[in-house]
């Protein structure tokens, strides 16, 4: 069953059609990577799914209801994480503090009035630093902290709302490829744990291909291409509007690496 069901999305800007008619579907459980040359309409598909960008035309189902209309701050409450490029926690508060108050922010509504916030989301928050890696500096200040333990925390704060579908765009922008693999790999574990669906974009064909489970690839608004892995390397159309004419898919590769 599919979990979101895209369709026929369209955003046309003044004389710019960046996302062109687009459709697919997302399963829970399943990691899909959205790839594509910049500017193919990757963060405009992102905004338009988590309700930050109303669409031309076209639907985004969730869990059989209609997403077009429903505010962004109302996606949480139906199941609907996201991640942000900047880093958005707080530096002066701990790791540990950052997470109890995004815990606070879904549950305010029922506990605000008759619990102190501070004792009764501790054990939650450390479960969810727990399941990104983070229990051990719990106590630090997030501003002492290396820029992909970072992006784990707002991971953790992510996962705060229990989302079913989780939108990450660029989630390991400024990592290095070490970092970028590692919290890939942790963003599976978690899909295999909470049988979570995740939409992300990555720029590193590495980590695209070792941990998505399906990938969806863009161009100009449209997509070309979809399928595993192994599909899409030797997918002759992505190889010539991805990659461009000339360039061999392996060269692509290893200019990622060194960036
Ligand atoms: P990607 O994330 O894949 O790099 P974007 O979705 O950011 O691509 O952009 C897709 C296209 O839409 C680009 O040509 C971009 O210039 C254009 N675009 C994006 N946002 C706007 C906007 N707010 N106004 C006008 N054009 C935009
Ligand atoms: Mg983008």
């Amino acid at each position: 069953m599919s979990l979101l069901a895209v369709r026929n999305l369209t955003k046309r800007f003044a004389g710019n059609t960046a996302v062109d008619d687009l459709s697919f579907d997302l399963k829970p459980g399943e990691l899909l990577a959205l790839i594509g040359p910049n500017g193919a309409g990757k963060s405009t598909t992102f905004n338009m799914i988590s309700g930050q960008l109303p669409p031309s035309s076209g639907s985004v189902v969730f869990n059989g209801r209609e997403l077009l209309g429903v505010p962004s701050r109302r996606m949480v409450h139906l199941g609907i994480g996201r991640t942000f490029q900047i880093a958005a926690t707080f530096g002066s508060l701990s790791v540990l503090e950052n997470v109890q108050m995004a815990v606070l922010s879904h549950r305010r509504k029922i506990y605000a009035f008759w619990r102190s916030a501070a004792g009764r989301y501790r054990d939650e928050a450390r479960q969810l630093l727990e399941q990104v890696g983070m229990l051990d500096l719990a106590g630090s200040p997030c501003s002492e902290l290396a820029y992909g333990d970072i992006k784990r925390v707002e991971l953790a704060m992510s996962l705060a709302g229990k989302p079913r579908l989780l939108l990450m765009d660029e989630p390991t922008a400024g990592m290095a490829t070490a970092e970028r693999n590692a919290l890939v790999a942790l963003v599976k574990r978690l899909v295999v744990q909470n049988n979570m669906a995740v939409l992300f974009t990555e720029h590193s064909m590495d980590v695209v291909f070792a941990y998505a489970d399906r990938i969806i690839v863009l161009a100009r608004g449209q997509l070309i291409a979809q399928g595993s892995a192994e599909q899409i390397r030797a997918h002759p159309k992505v190889q010539e509007v991805y990659f461009g004419t000339g360039k061999t898919f392996e060269t692509v590769v290893s200019q990622d690496d060194k960036s």
